[in-house]
């Protein structure tokens, strides 16, 4: 029998996680030849998320959890997760039934077919609000114009991988993490599912606008430095054109002499330099953050509590022929 992990990151979702688990357990039952088991990731909630999560354990020994000692991000969440799978596949998925469980056994079906990983998108945005679908295509658009790494703009993060293939993911060791970009630069063969967008009906969205931001900029940072060479290109081709001004300046001052007026000119030229450096500084500085970050080598996530050690140890002991 094949095993199949399901990573769950969930922030607050108290009001989602047993429906979530009720729903995918009715799909998945439906599916002779493999086992599915849970790892819920607590990312910090503070809602009833864990006491509900340690409840499930209790009721259902295919339920795991791993809890965090403070919110970490769905980031760190995903990694914690995918770094505590053991199964054949791994499935990963929102605990707020906005990726439908229905998706699962056409995932299934991709995969035995030898894909290395069916994920879902959306084939439409429909329900998102207006400004978020703007910003998001403009992400989209702007971050796949810069970088090799060209991310589908309605994937979302559902998806069913082989072990290999993460892996693969969790060979990456950075620790700031953009999942959406890492799922890409892996490689391995993807068949794209598309779903109609689900409202969210059990608890409420999780991002800011401040996060999405934080989280788009992340994204573009992480997978080019393009935005570095083309504000050394712009540097380049400024300076050369202050060296011919200069040159233009000096040779009209000694033909002709002084003339006063130029304020206007002078005033524009000033600002746009001054903005230009500006706006250069931060890019880098962006970048200089990253470069921090990563030789901190902080750890991604704090584990507070989990059942998985005990689990093992569990098993450990079945196994072993002695202790019967
Ligand atoms: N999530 C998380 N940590 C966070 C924010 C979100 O683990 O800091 C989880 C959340 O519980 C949910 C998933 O990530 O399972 C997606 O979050 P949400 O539904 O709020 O995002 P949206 O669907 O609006 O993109
Ligand atoms: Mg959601």
């Amino acid at each position: 029998m094949k095993t199949v992990d399901i990573v769950v990151p969930c922030y607050n979702e108290a009001e989602a996680v047993e429906a979530f688990l009720q729903e995918t357990e009715r799909v998945t039952a439906s599916l002779g030849g493999y086992r599915f088991s849970y790892i819920f990731v607590d990312d910090g909630s503070r809602d009833a998320t864990l006491s509900l999560l340690r409840k499930m354990q209790q009721e259902n020994e295919r339920v795991h959890y791993l809890s965090f000692s403070r919110n970490f991000g769905k980031e760190a969440a995903m990694y914690a997760g995918l770094q505590h799978t053991e199964g054949d596949y791994v499935i990963v998925m929102d605990a707020d039934l906005q990726h439908p469980p229905a998706l699962i056994p056409q995932m299934v079906e991709q995969i035995e077919a030898g894909h290395d990983c069916a994920a879902a998108c959306r084939s439409t945005r429909d329900g998102e609000k207006g400004l978020r679908s703007l910003f998001s295509r403009l992400f989209y658009r702007f971050s796949n114009s810069l970088s090799d790494v060209k991310m589908p703009q309605n994937a979302v993060d559902f998806r069913m991988m082989t072990r290999q293939m993460v892996d693969a993911i969790l060979s990456l060791s950075e620790v700031e993490r953009f999942s959406k970009g890492i799922f890409v630069w892996v490689g391995f063969d993807t068949v794209w599912i598309p779903y109609e967008n689900v409202e969210r009906t059990l608890g409420t969205s999780k991002w800011s606008f401040r996060g999405l931001l934080k989280y788009a900029i992340d994204g573009i940072t992480s997978f080019t430095i393009k935005p570095l060479k083309l504000i050394r290109n712009f540097g380049a081709l400024l300076f050369v054109i202050s060296l011919i001004y200069i040159l233009i300046t000096l040779i009209k001052t000694l033909v002709m002499g002084i003339d006063v007026p130029g304020y206007a000119s002078l005033l524009c030229v000033t600002l746009f330099l001054g903005g230009t450096v500006q706006l250069s500084i931060g890019v880098v500085g962006e970048y200089i953050a990253h470069i921090y970050l990563e030789a901190k080598d902080r750890p991604v996530y704090i584990l507070k509590e989990t059942d998985l050690a005990a689990a093992k140890a569990k098993n450990d002991r079945a196994e072993d022929p002695a202790d019967a």
